[in-house]
């Protein structure tokens, strides 16, 4: 099952929660973007040098231990990838098509280990377009900002708000919702709401419950 949608979409809470019921894995493809441009800034690479950029990339495949760890050349990177440095530049790492393509050869292979539940901006459209529920999460940009600011406690408002936005259309060509992606705006929705509509959704395509 594929859940995309932009930061504040209430994607990871949503899919985590899914991925729980349904006893499926979980898989952040955000977190992979991240761990890299984590690692490449470790390293004072030069963000857009895009041959550097895979270089690193392939020699340090992303794994995820059994806790939901996220490690990058072995280092555990779970909370230093979500600072506000990272959500700065994450998607000048990411639109580099050969990051994205060692990025989605990784996630088809993690893909590749069972039922999953995969978030991400291109899970249904291009990394597992034959993955048979796929949603697509929207939502009100002051509200996506309210919940990212929820998450990042003490970080001044005005300026999270202004990095969503430069995140957005930094994005915007990465963001591709895939043409039969059931669309659900959460803005007026609780998580609970929102998995009951996904939960629906798989019940109607997976009657075996799988
Ligand atoms: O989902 P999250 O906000 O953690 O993603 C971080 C960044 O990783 C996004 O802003 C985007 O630049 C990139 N990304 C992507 N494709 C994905 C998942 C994330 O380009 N499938």
């Amino acid at each position: 099952m594929t859940i995309d949608g932009p930061a504040g979409a209430g994607k990871s809470t949503v899919a985590r929660a899914l991925a729980a019921k349904l006893g499926f894995r979980y898989l952040d493809t955000g977190a992979m973007y991240r761990a890299l441009t984590w690692l490449a800034s470790e390293r004072g690479a030069e963000l857009e040098d895009e041959a550097l950029l895979a270089e690193l990339g392939r020699a340090n495949p992303i794994d995820f231990d059994s806790e939901g760890h996220t490690r990058i050349g072995g280092i555990d990177v779970t909370e230093a990838i979500r600072r506000p440095e990272v959500d700065r530049v994450v998607s000048l790492v990411a639109r580099q098509a050969e990051v994205r393509l060692i990025m989605r050869e990784r996630q088809r292979e993690l893909a590749a280990l069972g039922d999953s539940v995969i978030e991400g901006r291109d899970i249904g459209s291009v990394v597992v377009p034959g993955a048979e529920v796929k949603v697509y999460l929207v939502a009100d940009e002051g509200v996506r900002a309210g919940r990212r600011l929820a998450e990042r406690p003490g970080s001044p408002a005005k300026a999270l708000a202004a990095d969503m936005r430069r995140r957005d259309e930094r994005d915007a060509p990465q963001m591709q919702p895939a043409p039969d992606a059931v669309h659900i705006d959460t803005t007026d929705l609780s998580v609970e709401q929102v998995v009951e509509r996904i939960e629906a959704l798989v019940t109607e395509k997976l009657p075996s419950g799988r």
